[in-house]
């Protein structure tokens, strides 16, 4: 063998020890929208669809008003459509007016440009999504570091049940939630089935509206409301209708309550080994910019507005108390003499 030739050989067999080269893909789009901390200028428009989108435009929703408290400011994500601001300013103060309901903490709404997000949901993408916890606001102001840390509470009977607390799921709860649900803005209203039935078999007042609240996973530490795309917005993908000649009380939740939905998804049979290696990826398996609509490109290079709203500063969020020195013990009464 020519020197040349066992030289190649080894080389190659180096090369086939190491591992290949990581290919030059683009950084996944919820990290390029997670890292705006504000929005862009302009007029509102949410571009694409609730699960894969983004906002030019949004509004920020002040952290306090009369009747609200914004929650995980944190996370940044009390960005939306003006329209979806307005909604929940008008359902606070109509459900603090005539529903007993004295404030909505305010969950996510949307990052200041939409688009995906690091950590929770698949929607919010478009600033026409707004999580409302299911605990009233306090009759104090939280602080900063308080909205981080206070958990939602859960209105189910026990962990793992299908079924309300009434303890914990008043009459006020159902009231606050037909309210939402009568604005002509909102599409849809995301509950946990067990929320649906309670209101199915209490609500006596105008049930033409029942038929928007969808039951689904989650969501009984949190109601969400979907308005539908707005006036304004040509880009932004409609969701299909909602059938409301049927409130969904019957057949859809006898399902939602049945076992189905919630057996355990059967275990993946391994697929074969294929006999050649996979071909190599072209695509990152994570979602990219050029996944969402075009116009979302623009959406992430506009500039912000100039001067910046106050209420779309973010507030600096106070670090935890440091943690306590470890305990010495307490000193033994009476002393020993001595
Ligand atoms: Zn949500």
């Amino acid at each position: 063998m020519h020197w040349f030739k066992a030289f190649a050989a080894v080389a190659a067999l180096v090369a086939s020890a190491l591992p290949a080269p990581a290919q030059d893909f683009p950084p996944p789009a919820k990290v390029l929208f997670a890292s705006e901390a504000e929005p862009s200028a302009g007029p509102p428009q949410s571009v694409g669809f609730y699960t894969k989108g983004c906002i030019a435009g949004a509004e920020a929703l002040p952290i306090d008003g009369p009747n609200w408290q914004a929650m995980r400011l944190s996370r940044n994500r009390r960005f939306g459509h003006p329209d979806t601001i307005a909604l929940i300013k008008r359902l606070s103060s109509e459900a603090a007016q005539y529903d007993g309901w004295p404030g909505l903490l305010v969950g996510d709404i949307s990052q200041p440009r939409g688009g995906p997000m690091l950590s929770g949901h698949a929607s919010h993408q478009v600033g026409l999504d707004a999580d409302i916890w299911l605990n009233p606001m306090p009759d104090r102001r939280l602080t900063l570091r308080e909205r981080e840390d206070i958990s939602a509470v859960s209105v189910l009977k026990n962990d793992g049940t299908l079924f309300v607390d009434p303890e914990k799921f008043t009459p006020a709860h159902e009231r606050l939630i037909m309210r939402a649900a009568s604005y002509p803005e909102v599409q849809r209203i995301f509950v946990h089935p067990g929320i649906k039935k309670a209101i199915c078999e209490d609500w006596t007042g105008d049930r033409s509206n029942l038929a928007k609240l969808r039951p689904y996973y989650g969501h009984h530490y949190h109601f969400h409301i979907r308005l539908f795309c707005r006036d304004g917005s040509p880009g932004c993908t409609a969701q299909n209708a909602v059938n409301m000649k049927d409130d969904g009380c019957g057949d859809h939740l006898a399902w939602w309550l049945s076992d189905e939905p919630w057996a355990p998804a059967k275990p993946v049979t391994p697929p074969k080994k294929p006999e050649k290696p996979a071909p190599k990826p072209t695509r990152p398996a994570y979602t990219i910019l050029s996944d969402l609509p075009a116009a979302c490109t623009g959406v992430l290079e506009a500039p912000s507005p100039s001067p910046l709203p106050t209420a779309a500063v973010t507030p600096k969020i106070p670090l935890p108390p440091l943690a306590p020195w470890p305990e010495i013990g307490p000193v033994p009464q009476p002393r020993p003499a001595g």
